[in-house]
């Protein structure tokens, strides 16, 4: 079959997403990917990394046992292990897409789409005509200029594959790929420090996060060097054990086995055909309405290739959006300032809405709470500190919620309905939390801003 409603580029969130749903509606799909269904996020991004993370805590908790009276001990990581566990994980997600696409009777096409026209997409060869065409080729992990990338210097790709856990590491951004893998390599026993040009970590997220988050890799050992550049990178050698120099703009040397760069995601547009069959592309981003369509008629763009928060679940939603739109659903767009981020570094950071410093921007004067995780019992019993910070617009309304702690991920789905209802502390302090929960804390931070604090003080 080389002709269907919609022909899609690339088999990750937003493009698998896109094609679910589209079968669902009854449309014929055609999906071209290159290597495997599920893209970055399954096989090299979000599933491998967090279940790296698990396994990292599952370390912790062995290592700690003796705090709460369980002796137990770390006899060391066996990293093959680790690796089958985490690849078990994948293989199994990726059976299951495949089993979905069939059921979906989705046309899967591997290889390498280029788009020739704006309803023609080609794979070695061969053409593909679609009513519709989606791109959603994804994003690549950058170098900065000047750091090659190979030998002891890596990115999330080759981090993910590892064979020995490193002794000593340097982390390039201390953003949320760089937190991940210092988070991990700390609870497998690496010496890590983190190198951040701007003053602080997750220099996306409220300051609340940035603090919380550095005082407790701090405590774990995590070196933490911010305001801090990278001048030049001298290599021992070129296998990943020969060992790496990085020079800082203060003329500091640090040495370590691995350097690992993590300076951002880049928007994989290039050498699809894209800017040749007329697509606007804008610093590498393709350039789409709040409907997702390109400037050329029936293209649409989804996902990381789109700028904006380069989140799998976004892909997801845009990939569903652009289905439900093309069969006709007209569906409402996209609120990006709604999408929930969660950084799965221990401890957790979860946020949805708006930091203090863009609330203010935007509405000028916002109150705000923050909830201390030390008046939270579940959160004493995982010993965990931390805290939750809540942000309120003038007329009542809840804009952004910042969470730091261990499992806090797990509280973003109460917070994203908060700030997507736009109710105020008052109409929510009345609903019920489970005792004792962590999510009890975001209901005690809802109490106390509504004036009637109960485990925390006015
Ligand atoms: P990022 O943008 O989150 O962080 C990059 C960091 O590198 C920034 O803090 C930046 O200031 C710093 N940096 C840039 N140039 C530097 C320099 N010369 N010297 C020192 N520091 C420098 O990017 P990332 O961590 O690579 O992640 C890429 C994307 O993948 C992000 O958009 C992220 O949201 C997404 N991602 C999400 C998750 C998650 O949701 N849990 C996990 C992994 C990745």
């Amino acid at each position: 079959m080389n002709h269907a409603d919609i022909v899609i580029l690339g088999g990750g969130s937003g493009g698998y997403a896109c094609a679910f749903r589209a079968a669902q509606l009854g449309l014929s799909v055609i999906l071209v990917e290159k290597d495997k269904l599920g893209g970055t996020c399954l096989h090299r991004g979000c599933i491998p990394t967090k279940a790296l993370l698990h396994a990292a805590e599952v370390a912790d908790t062995a290592r700690e046992g003796d705090r709460i009276g369980v002796k137990s001990s770390v006899a060391g990581i066996d990293l093959a292990g680790v690796n089958a566990y985490k690849d078990s994980v994948i293989t199994k997600l990726h059976k299951g897409l495949q089993g979905l696409a069939a059921v979906n009777k989705v046309t899967l096409v591997n290889g390498t789409g280029r788009l020739v026209g704006p309803g023609t997409v080609e794979v070695d060869g061969q053409r593909y005509t679609g009513r519709h065409v989606v791109l959603a080729t994804g994003s690549y992990a950058k170098t900065l200029p000047g750091i090659e990338i190979g030998g002891p210097v890596i990115t999330s790709d080759q981090a993910l594959s590892l064979d020995v856990v490193p002794d000593k590491v340097i982390v390039l951004g201390g953003g949320v790929i760089g937190v991940e893998f210092a988070s991990v390599w700390r609870s497998f026993g690496a010496e890590v420090t983190i190198v951040e040009a701007l003053p602080r970590l997750l220099p996306g997220d409220d300051e609340f996060a940035s603090k919380g988050l550095t005082r407790a890799f701090r405590k774990r050992g995590i070196k933490v060097r911010t305001k801090a550049r990278v001048s030049g990178v001298e290599r021992g050698g070129d296998g990943v054990t020969d060992g790496v120099t990085v020079i800082l703009d203060n003329g500091d040397r640090l040495e370590a086995d691995l350097l690992l760069v993590a300076v951002g995601r880049g928007p994989h547009s290039a050498g699809h055909g894209y800017q040749e069959a007329g697509v606007t592309v804008d610093r590498g981003f393709v350039v789409t309405d709040e409907r997702l369509r390109t400037n050329l008629p029936d293209v649409h763009a989804v996902g990381d290739l789109v700028a904006g928060p380069q989140l799998a679940h976004r892909g997801f939603q845009h990939g569903i959006f652009v289905a439900e739109d093309i069969a006709g659903l007209a569906p409402a767009p996209i609120d990006e300032d709604t999408i929930p981020r969660v950084t799965y570094c221990r401890p957790e950071v979860a946020s949805v809405g708006l930091t203090e410093t863009a609330a203010t921007e935007k509405y000028g004067a916002v109150e705000t709470l923050t909830y201390d995780l030390a008046g939270n019992g579940k959160s004493q019993i995982l010993q965990t500190s931390g805290g939750i910070k809540l942000i309120k617009a003038p007329n009542g309304a809840i804009v952004g919620v910042t969470m730091v702690g261990e499992r806090v991920g797990e509280l973003i789905g109460e917070a994203q309905v908060i700030l997507g209802t736009g109710a105020t502390a008052t109409d929510l302090a009345s609903l019920v939390h489970a005792h004792p929960t962590q999510n009890e804390a975001l209901g005690e931070a809802l109490l106390a801003m509504a004036g009637k604090p109960l485990h925390t003080h006015a």
